[in-house]
């Protein structure tokens, strides 16, 4: 039994001064976790509770699913990551450190390096396949923004597995099971969450799809049809782009004076005035931005989009990974002639040698206002494919409320979200680097296709506080809350231990429960007691007089009275429903 009075715990009144969302203020305040670094969090006795109950369904759902658990160290050589090509391809968000003797080691970040080798040392029949091969453990990652504490740490704890497969219908049939091992996670552990298509980026492969919990704060939005099934990540929409245009449709490219024109807007209402009605949805914006190829190369790029709408760095950076999206500083403007800061043009980008892409709303044949390439000039009619040649196109424009869905046309709409889960038919860009094969049916060797699929378990912690708190405190689901109830014991009241009694009761019978045997304020014990979240509260107090306890319920915020010794029989319905 947890008791208040020894409990390692001291509850907070104000929020600490860093926290900018609910669940970093509340598992701060409730004295769930403490910063010791950014992003790097100690878990303190009610913490660990709860990221140990999140640990045990995702361990039953995957054991459940078929899946082997397993645990490799967090420090790792150099040599495997080298192989895959991933020691330079993490960038700087890799920890890298040296032993005694100049060795080099990393912290993992994820593991399907090791898994590999781990599979490739064991197995070499096709008999041995399918295998499925997950762990629960602690990974690194230089996160260049950890942020609202352990939502986004640089330690954290994940459940990373791997399917091992011998043809791509297998593949399929492991990634099926992860989803639903996934749905079955994350139903029980209370999350309101929605399956959205991901982006697949440069690790290759197809099927890719993240559990997004829902939630104002999340850093990523997604969109859902308001008609049809679809939902995906907005960095993986390909919103449904107009038919391609002829060329020959658009009158000869003209450049005009347009003198202060530094918005869209002015430009428009500038252009109107010269004859050529043009809405801000037909200028070309051109953004210029630097990308950081993993092996060091620095590159400028320019992106055009539709006038109309913003840039989306997180999409672009989404689809251009592994490399890195950086600013285009005064500094590069000045050592790079060809782009006239708000003038760029894509005219001039292949004489330039700088590779210009479009958003596919940029759709080939299609005219456009856009910079001339001279401080004050525009040039209207300006063809794709026949005044410039997009090198191609990335998906880069903000998706909005109400672009079509690309499956039905119907309105999308867009939402927040938290990614507490990732799964990804992987492919084989591990096995070949690898080459890890097993001996065939035929007795041929066969290459083994791989997914991937993981879990933030730490972070699962603050998305479930992030859902499930009010204006008190947090308000656990059951399932992971840190004890089964919150037994309350109001010491002038409760005089002869009845608390006491019920508690050891209640612990006989199988609950886990947390007494409030401090016997001060009641209002401080009351406090508390919202602020920790425990679903079901047991108050011993002024009621005790007339044979009654009350048992509240924190999530409804309703409380009941009751004869003393229906006590145990009542917290024991509420708890195993
Ligand atoms: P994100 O886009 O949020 O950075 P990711 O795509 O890098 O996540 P994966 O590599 O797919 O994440 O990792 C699997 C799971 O691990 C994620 O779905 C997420 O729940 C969790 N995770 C990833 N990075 C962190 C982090 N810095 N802190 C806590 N959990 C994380
Ligand atoms: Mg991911």
């Amino acid at each position: 039994m947890l008791r208040m009075s020894t409990l390692f715990l001291r509850t907070l009144r104000e929020d600490p001064a860093d926290a900018e969302v609910p669940s970093h203020r509340l598992l701060v305040r409730a004295g769930y976790v403490r910063r010791v670094a950014p992003g790097i969090y100690t878990w303190l006795p009610l913490g660990v509770r709860v990221l140990e109950r999140v640990a045990r369904v995702v361990r039953q759902e995957m054991d459940r699913m078929g899946g082997q658990e397993v645990l490799f160290p967090a420090l790792l050589p150099r040599e495997a990551y080298e192989k895959s090509g991933r020691w330079t391809e993490y960038g700087d968000n890799l920890f890298r450190l040296k032993d005694r003797k100049g060795g080099d080691y990393l912290l993992g970040p994820t593991h399907e390096e090791m898994f590999t080798t781990l599979v490739k040392g064991e197995y070499s029949s096709y008999k041995d396949l399918p295998v499925v091969l997950y762990q629960v453990q602690t990974k690194y990652r230089d996160e260049a923004r950890p942020r609202a504490g352990v939502l986004r740490g640089r330690e954290f704890v994940m459940k990373d597995s791997y399917s091992f497969d011998l043809d791509d219908e297998g593949l399929r049939v492991s990634y099926a099971k992860h989803r639903d091992a996934y749905i079955r996670t994350f139903d029980r552990l209370g999350m309101d969450y929605r399956i959205v298509a991901a982006v697949s980026g440069a690790m290759g492969g197809s099927a890719s799809e993240e559990f997004l919990a829902v939630s104002p704060t999340g850093e990523d939005t997604f969109v859902s049809c308001t008609s049809c099934d679809y939902a995906a990540n907005t960095e993986a929409v390909q919103v449904g782009a107009a038919a391609a245009q002829d060329p020959a449709d658009h009158p000869a490219m003209q450049v005009l004076d347009t003198p202060d024109t530094p918005t869209i807007a002015t430009l428009v209402a500038d252009l109107r005035g010269k004859g050529h009605d043009v809405g801000p949805e037909r200028t070309l914006k051109n953004v210029v931005v630097k990308l950081r190829h993993p092996d060091g190369r620095i590159e400028p790029l320019v992106v055009g989009v539709p006038g109309d709408r913003e840039i989306d760095l997180k999409r672009l950076e989404a689809n251009v990974s592994p490399a890195e999206v950086l600013p285009f500083e005064a500094a590069d403007f000045a050592s790079t002639p060809a782009l006239v800061k708000g003038y760029i043009g894509p005219q001039v980008l292949a004489d330039a040698k700088i590779r210009f892409l479009v958003d596919p709303l940029v759709v080939p044949g299609s005219a456009w206002v856009t910079g001339a390439n001279e401080p004050g000039k525009h040039a209207v009619n300006v063809v794709s494919g026949r005044d410039f040649t997009p090198v191609g196109t990335v998906p880069a424009a903000e998706v909005r409320d109400g672009d079509p869905c690309p499956r039905c046309g119907s309105g999308l709409r867009i939402d927040r979200g938290i990614e507490i889960g990732h799964i990804f038919q992987l492919g084989r860009k591990y096995t070949d680097a690898f080459s890890l094969d097993v001996l065939g049916r035929e007795g041929k060797p066969v290459r083994v296709t791989m997914g991937s699929y993981g879990i933030g378990v730490s972070r699962a912690v603050a998305a479930i506080a992030e859902q499930a708190h009010d204006d008190k405190g947090l308000v656990w689901p059951r399932s992971v809350s840190p004890v089964d109830v919150h037994v309350v014991r109001v010491g002038k009241f409760d005089t002869e231990g009845v608390a006491e009694r019920i508690a050891t009761e209640l612990e006989e019978r199988g609950l886990e429960v947390l007494l409030d045997d401090r016997g001060g304020s009641p209002g401080v014990a009351f406090k508390d007691a919202e602020l920790l979240g425990v679903p079901t509260i047991l108050v011993v107090g002024k009621a005790l007089a007339d044979g009654l306890v009350e048992l509240r319920d924190r999530a409804a915020g309703t409380s009941r009275t009751l004869p003393v010794e229906e006590a145990v029989a009542a917290v024991l319905a509420e708890v195993r429903g």
